[in-house]
């Protein structure tokens, strides 16, 4: 669309913000007060979860942890639209001087010839995409899981184990000796990311997600889904 016809829709279809709906300025996406709360949940450097380095952009916490949740629903695409160069921003700081080979997600359960939305596929996508690197449908989930945040973390782990496997198409040839970066939305325990890892063998995993959970308030049980 031209600039000119670009500006003339926004009078009559004016631009909302992703996260709270408010009318924003054209070509802008999130409001300023949004804007805001997002820089407050900000952080650095990798997060550790077991042997496994993960980088993410935010802190599951506060308004990331009220409006990170619809990005499960297919509308809250958006949302992955917004977080994915953020995602790729943080791996490229967290990870400098890694050579990644490629990039896969936690898969969903998906009965025989499914195929259901999953919102660590979608930011896997773009990430891979912002990254220049080739996405890879590497795993999938072999039963059902229960629901996994009332559990601790000893139980999470059990919950998840043997839980995913390597698609007979990944090949465990092209897989062995592989650096992978694996996408999940959020990490909490990293029981999920250590069980996909799992199903990866002799590869290099590094984590990368929207966010992750401070530490201090996981072992306090205060934990948010995994
Ligand atoms: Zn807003």
């Amino acid at each position: 669309m031209s600039d000119f016809l670009g500006a003339l829709s926004a009078v009559f279809f004016p631009p909302r913000c992703i996260f709270c709906g408010e009318v924003v300025r054209y070509k802008e996406t999130v409001c300023p007060s949004c804007a805001e709360a997002l820089r407050a949940c900000e952080r650095t450097g990798a997060a550790v979860r077991g042997d496994l380095h993960c980088a993410a952009p935010y802190f599951y916490m506060d308004f990331v942890q009220e409006k990170l949740p619809a990005i499960k629903k297919r509308e809250g695409r958006v949302l992955a639209d917004w977080f994915a160069p953020r995602m790729a921003d943080s791996v490229r700081r967290t990870f400098v001087g890694e050579r990644i080979d490629w990039v896969t997600y936690v898969p969903n359960w998906e009965k025989e010839g499914e195929r259901v939305y999953n919102q660590a596929r979608v930011l896997a996508r773009r990430v891979s995409r912002e990254l220049s690197l080739p996405l890879t449908d590497a795993l999938y989930q072999i039963r059902p899981k229960e629901r996994q945040h009332m559990l601790s973390a000893a139980e999470r782990l059990r919950n998840v184990q043997n839980l995913y496997a390597l698609r007979d198409e990944g090949g465990v040839e092209r897989v062995s000796g592989a650096t992978v970066l694996l996408v999940d939305d959020i990490i909490t325990t990293g029981s999920t990311l250590l069980a996909c890892a799992q199903a990866l063998p002799g590869t290099r995993i590094l984590g990368a997600a929207v966010a992750v959970t401070e530490r201090e308030k996981q072992v306090s049980g205060n934990a948010g889904p995994s």
